[in-house]
């Protein structure tokens, strides 16, 4: 079967705003975008079908990745046109998921350069200021060791699809409904299939609300 086609990715016509200092937690426009973001990675085939997703789909995602993960490596070929033309736009979540409070300043930054290393030379793309401390585990140490290799942007969440574990398909749906709205940062992960298997149902949620997907970079302007 020939793949269907990719729909274009151009930018959204949403107005930016400035990137604010510090901690992101949501949006601070009135557009009405959401920005869905995925963590992880932890499952090759979950990687690939959310790629397949937004090729396939169009919609606008921010992928926070641990390159140590080889599904980022395995997939690379298929998600890099995406990457190149802003579609998805690739964030530092730290090579091996660490957990930031629990290392030196040494070892934040290692984790964090590990993983933009790969990044950069998988992907061609410069991930910072953003960075997603795994587990949300930061402090302003750990912000401090971060922000001196220029990762000054730690980007939370609010609202989550809570399935970094193993989530039910309705589960998942419930959760969207609650969480995919205007302005909001909404945490997902690329860890478990279940979400991969209401994809349709999630595109048809963001349509039906009037929502527009947005990458970080398409709302914020630095
Ligand atoms: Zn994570």
């Amino acid at each position: 079967m020939a793949p269907s086609p990719t729909p274009p990715a151009t930018a959204p016509a949403v107005t930016k705003v400035p990137l604010p200092a510090g901690v992101i937690t949501g949006l601070p426009t009135s557009e009405q975008v959401l920005a869905w973001t995925v963590d992880d990675g932890s499952d090759s085939e979950v990687v690939r079908l959310y790629i397949e997703f937004a090729r396939t789909s169009g919609t606008r995602l921010t992928f926070f990745l641990n390159g140590s993960y080889p599904g980022w490596s395995e997939h690379a070929k298929l998600l890099r046109p995406l990457v190149a033309s802003g579609q998805v736009q690739l964030g530092n979540h730290t090579w091996s998921h660490a957990a930031l409070t629990s290392l030196s300043d040494a070892g934040v930054v290692a984790e964090l350069q590990r993983n933009h290393d790969f990044i950069v030379s998988t992907f061609g793309v410069d991930p910072r200021p953003y960075y997603r401390p795994p587990y949300g585990y930061r402090d302003a140490r750990t912000d401090a060791a971060a922000a001196s290799i220029g990762y000054t942007s730690p980007t939370m969440w609010y609202g989550s699809l809570a399935d970094s574990e193993h989530r039910p398909e309705q589960e998942i749906l419930g959760l969207a409904g609650e969480w995919f709205l205007p302005a909001h940062v909404v945490i997902g992960h690329l860890n478990f299939l279940p979400v991969t298997r209401v994809f349709p149902q999630l595109e048809q949620l963001i349509t039906d609300r009037g929502l527009t997907t947005v990458t970080l970079n398409d709302i914020f302007r630095s």
